[in-house]
Order: structure tokens, then sequence, then C-alpha cells
């Protein structure tokens, strides 16, 4: 039996103990924010994969934000070598999940089986991927014991908060050397036959405009800093959303909506703070002397990141000419500059493969709208053989009622075990 037919065995031979692992995975209550269990599932994956011949590091992520010692960041990197020389492939998830909002039916944390489903927070974002990569590693190593190079599995904290206490962390310490690691995947749920190969840019930016207070009965007195902030969102309105959408990319981002530049406005903030639901009086009359909103642009390769800023200092320019008093602030928050791995990189080339002889379909490319883990290892690591390939519907992330397929992850499992076997087997 050729290597390929075995690993298939070896994965359909795992369907339960795939299954375990995942709720297993599930019931630990990874919440981020705060970033609670971290050293629990940690340990738990270190204990699995030390049992399996793995060399296995818990590293803290000391004093990188949120670290505290009520809730510290911690991070898996396990190691397995190959009895031979050879490169490194690299599972990267990350194992903390966001907060479980409203509209469940099903307890979040109780990993619930039905039909071909698991049921829970971080079920496809992504546990379940995280449990496929591990079966994949196990399932590959039984079959191929004899394996050049080495095979590292991490577990991840904060990826969704910026990921600064898990790959970035990580990622500064040259754990992402590509003298150390060659090849990346990231089991995000992009679904199985799909490889993501990056993602667009982002800026966030907090805009605020200024005034001043007076009497609310007497308005002209002062000056309205919402007033103003109106004046930029109806600026944005005519001039910035139409521009945005005719900036088109060539990145096969997914949905289609997001080929195109977008803005959202997360917040705004003007006037009077408000007040404390206890409080039962009524609000003062005063003129707003400050506005302020928050700002996300998501753009795109072919942009570039001080144009994108240019354009919104431009239009704050031209509110300026119309309204005399005018005052504003520009602050930035956040940037993240947008990622793509070639189409003939190796890890992308074995993973098409796979993807052909596991599903006997063609591997779609897509490009992610929003930003991963890719971007740390891509920018600090500088490593740029990386994708995101894993089971699961990116659409149920974050969602009440998240679950993964089973079918689907141990599907996504003989892919990641054939790539595996292309990159490492003798
Ligand atoms: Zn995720």
């Amino acid at each position: 039996m050729d290597l390929a037919a075995r690993l298939k065995l070896e994965i359909d031979s795992r369907h339960d103990d795939l299954v375990a692992l995942t709720q297993d995975l599930i019931r630990i209550p990874t919440l981020n924010p705060p970033g609670r269990h971290y050293l629990e599932i940690c340990e738990y994956l270190a204990d699995r994969l030390g049992a399996r011949g793995f060399s296995t590091e818990l590293i803290r992520a000391h004093d990188a934000p949120g670290d505290s010692e009520r809730y510290p960041r911690w991070n898996l990197v396990a190691r397995i070598e190959g009895g031979r020389p050879g490169e490194c492939v690299h599972f990267n998830s990350h194992h903390d999940v966001v907060e479980i909002g409203h509209g469940w039916t099903r307890d979040p944390f109780g990993a619930e089986i039905e039909g071909d489903r698991i049921y829970g927070r971080g079920a496809c974002d992504m546990k379940g991927g995280l449990a496929a990569s591990v079966i994949a590693a196990e399932a590959f190593l039984a079959a191929c014991p004899d394996f050049a190079g080495a095979i590292e599995v991490s577990a991840t904290a904060d990826e969704e908060t910026g990921g600064y206490g898990g790959v970035a962390y990580l990622a500064a310490q040259g754990r992402f050397d590509p003298a150390r690691v060659q090849h990346v995947i990231i089991p995000e749920p992009l679904h199985k036959d799909q490889i993501c190969l990056g993602h667009r840019g982002v800026w966030w930016a907090e805009i605020e405009t200024m005034g001043r207070i007076a009497h609310g009965s007497m308005p002209f007195l002062g000056d309205s800093a919402i007033r103003h902030m109106g004046a930029v969102l109806a600026e944005m309105e005519e001039t910035l959303y139409p521009l945005l959408l005719g900036k088109r990319t060539e990145m096969p981002v997914i949905p289609e909506g997001a080929r195109a530049s977008t803005l959202n406005v997360n917040s705004i903030h003007g006037g009077e703070p408000e007040q404390e639901a206890d409080y039962t009086g009524l609000p003062a009359p005063c003129v707003a002397d400050r506005c302020r909103i928050v700002i996300d642009r998501r753009f795109l390769i072919e942009e570039d990141l001080t144009e994108v800023k240019a354009e919104i200092t431009a239009l704050m320019e031209r509110v300026k000419v119309r309204r005399p008093t005018f005052r504003y602030e520009i602050r930035d928050l956040f940037e993240v500059q947008p990622s793509m791995t070639e189409h003939d990189a190796p890890v992308v080339r074995s993973t098409a493969a796979a993807i052909e002889a596991v599903l006997g379909r063609e591997a779609a490319y897509v490009v992610s709208p929003g930003t991963y883990d890719q971007k740390h290892i891509d920018r600090i690591g500088r490593l740029k053989n990386c994708i995101a390939y894993g089971p699961g519907l990116l659409e149920l992330a974050h969602q009440p009622d998240e679950w993964v397929g089973i079918t689907d992850m141990a599907d996504s499992a003989k892919v990641m075990a054939l790539v595996l076997a292309e990159l490492l087997a003798p």
C-alpha cells in the first residue's frame, strides 16, 4: 500500500480520537478577553503530544498586552525531529476563543454532538482545526516513522485580540526564523477545499473633532463638535465611500464584497458622557465640545498605507475649507500590512496537490477579508511560505451555535497528513 493510502487509513482509524480531542479542547473555555484557562489547554496538549514523542515547551509571553499573574499568556510549542535532515513543517493554531454572545441553543462549552457536527464556542474557530492538525501529525508519525526534518505543532494565545501574546511573541523570539521553520499551515476555518494565501491590510484610527462648550439654549455661543463630525460623515458618504467602492483588488478575497476597499465606523461618541444605568436624572443642556469616531479601514495589497492615511487627511481638509472653526485630530490606533503568499510557494503547491488527492477536486485560492496570525509570521518572522488551511466555515466563526463538521475535520486532517508526506517523507 502506498503512503497516501496508509495515511487515509490511519486517519479513518482515529475517527473517535479526533472527535474526543475536539470535544476536550472545546470544553476548556479559553475565553479571550480576558484570557482564561490558557495554561490548562497548553498543558493538556503538552501531555498528549509529549506522550507521542514530541518535546514540548510552555512559553509565557511575559509583559505582552493582557499578560498578568491572573491571566498569563501561555503558549505551547511542540516539536519532533525525524531521523534524517530535512525541513520543518509547523502547524499553528490559536487556542483562544471569543466571548459567547447571545442566541445559543446549545451549551457553548458542552461540545454536544448532533449528526456530523460538534457544537461549541471555538468549534470551527479554531479548535476543530487544531485537533485535525494534531491527528494529521500523529497519523503521519505512525505511517512514516523514518521521516526527514521536523514537525512542530503550536497552540498560541490571543489571536482574537491581535496575537501579541501569542504568535507575535514567538516570532520575535525567532521561532519562525526561516532557518528553523520552513513551512507554516494555520488551520483557520477557511474550508477543506480552500487555501487562504493571506489577508487585506488594516488601519484603525480615532478621529476627533473639537468645538467649544456652551449652554444648550444658546448654541450659537458655542461650537458643536458633533455638527463638525456630522460634516465629516457626510463627506465620507459623498466622496469617500464611492472612491473605496471603485478600488478593486486582484487578490481573491472572500466574500466578494471584500474585494473592494472598505471602511467601517466602529463607534461614535460625542458631548456629555453616557450616564450609569442607575442614573435617573435628565441630561444637561450643553453644546458638545468633543466628538470622536473610530474608523476601521481595510486596504488592498495594491494600496499603500501612506496613501490610505492621506485620503482621510484630504477629506478632513475638504471639510475644513467649508467650516471656518473646524479643528480635528487623527490618532493611529493599529495597522497591519496586507500579506499574500505566492501561488507557487512550496506549502501552497503541496496543499493544492493534497486537496486534489483527498477531495478529487481542484483547490480554490482565497484571501481573508480580516487578518489573522499570518501577519506576524510574515512581518516579524520573515517567513513567507505560510497559508491558512483548515476545516470549518468562516461564516460560523464568532456566531451562536458555532459548529465544526466531523467529516470536514477528518478530510482536512488527511490533506494535512499528505502535505507532511509530500514535504517530509524520505
Ligand atoms: Zn481564528
